[in-house]
Formats: structure tokens, C-alpha cells, sequence
């Protein structure tokens, strides 16, 4: 498939009293991953989840107003994300890192590219996908200051590079885009998603 974003329908229920609004059907082209949010579930699995649940549990939550059982005050809501089988998986998606006000600092940076996967299973963070649709991550546009860079693997040379303006760079593996990231403070603002063609074998991703 070439469609980018992920035709999902949303269902959002009250965890109190299992209210459930109108579910709604959407594509989802950015998957927003507020970090503070993305690192507390990181912190209370103890490191001990994939990174699919992790990012799942970060936007699985919503805090809201329940018509039935409180008005006033807002209540746990737990948001769920089904893809429509008549759509099948996109071929590509991106997540879409919101980060606090104010520059991230290095150790920041490198949770992020931590806890992002290089990898992804979609059936593990939406139903309804068959298990084994793999993603890989081929690109970011990371920002520092008010300059962005767009960091990529490009498999002509089968190894990620850096492009700052007419600037490119190559960085090698993955430690040395990390290494780059946390010493230029160079935020992930937008990640893209592919996916990865089930004929390819891992050690043939990057
Ligand atoms: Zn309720």
C-alpha cells in the first residue's frame, strides 16, 4: 500500500462506569507521543515493556469529562485505535514527538531515542492489524534552536545521513545518529515510518 496514515476507528470508554462516546473512524497520519508522558510509562514498566506498549500506553489515556458518571470533573478515559480491515495498514505513518516548552536537554534526547523503536509491529499498538505488519524508521526532522536537520538512512549507502541544508553528512549506524542527536541537541520532532517489505530479512533493515 502507498497510502500514508493509519485508517483507524477510535472508541473512547470511561474507565469508571464503561461509558463509551461515539466511536469515529480516522486517519491518523501523526501518532502524537507527548514525552513526559512517553517517559512516566517508561519509568513504571521498569524498563520491562516493548516499545510498542509503551508508546500505546502513552496515547491510550485521555483525561475528560463523562456525561454519565462525572459532569463536573474530569475522569480516566482509556482510547482505543482499530484499523479498518477494509483499508489495510498504510504504507507509511509517523509519530510525532511533542516535547515540553523550551530546549530538551541531551539526556532528554537520548530517552527518546531510546524508548523510539527502530522497528514496530502495528498489530501491537492498533487492533485489527495482522501480527508481523513491521515498520522501520527511515527518517527524522529533528529541530534545534529554529534550525532543522532531517537525519535519513539512505540504503544507496546503507547507513543513516545527516542533511543541514546543502550540508550532508554521512553518521554510520544508529550510535552515531544518537551520538549526533545528544550532542547537538537536535530534537526528533517528526519520525517516518515504512513498511518494511515482508520478503526483506532484519539484518537487511539498515
Ligand atoms: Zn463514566
Amino acid at each position: 500500500s502507498d497510502t500514508f496514515g493509519i485508517h483507524v476507528t477510535e472508541t473512547t470508554e470511561c474507565t469508571l462506569c464503561h461509558f463509551k462516546y461515539p466511536s469515529h473512524r480516522f486517519t491518523r497520519f501523526f501518532q502524537m507521543v507527548p514525552f513526559e508522558l512517553w517517559r512516566e510509562s517508561w519509568q513504571r514498566s521498569g524498563g520491562q515493556s516493548a516499545p510498542e506498549e509503551l508508546l500505546k500506553g502513552t496515547y491510550s489515556r485521555e483525561l475528560r469529562q463523562c456525561q454519565k458518571c462525572s459532569k463536573e470533573a474530569d475522569v480516566g478515559f482509556e482510547v482505543r485505535h482499530t484499523l479498518e480491515g477494509s483499508k489495510g495498514p498504510p504504507g507509511c505513518f509517523a509519530l510525532l514527538v511533542q516535547w515540553l516548552a523550551g530546549a530538551a536537554s541531551s539526556a532528554d534526547i537520548g530517552v527518546v531515542t531510546h524508548l523510539m523503536p527502530l522497528t514496530m509491529d502495528l498489530s501491537m499498538v492498533v487492533s485489527n492489524a495482522a501480527p508481523g505488519t513491521i515498520y522501520r524508521l527511515r527518517c527524522m526532522i529533528c529541530l534545534y534552536g529554529a534550525h532543522f536537520i532531517t537525519i535519513a538512512f539512505n540504503p544507496a549507502v546503507f547507513q543513516w545521513v545527516q542533511y543541514d541544508d546543502a550540508k550532508v553528512t554521512p553518521l554510520g549506524g544508529w550510535d552515531g545518529v544518537v551520538d549526533k542527536l545528544k550532542k547537538g541537541r537536535f530534537q526528533p520532532e517528526v519520525c517516518f515510518y515504512e513498511m518494511v517489505p515482508s520478503a526483506l530479512l532484519p539484518e537487511e533493515y539498515y
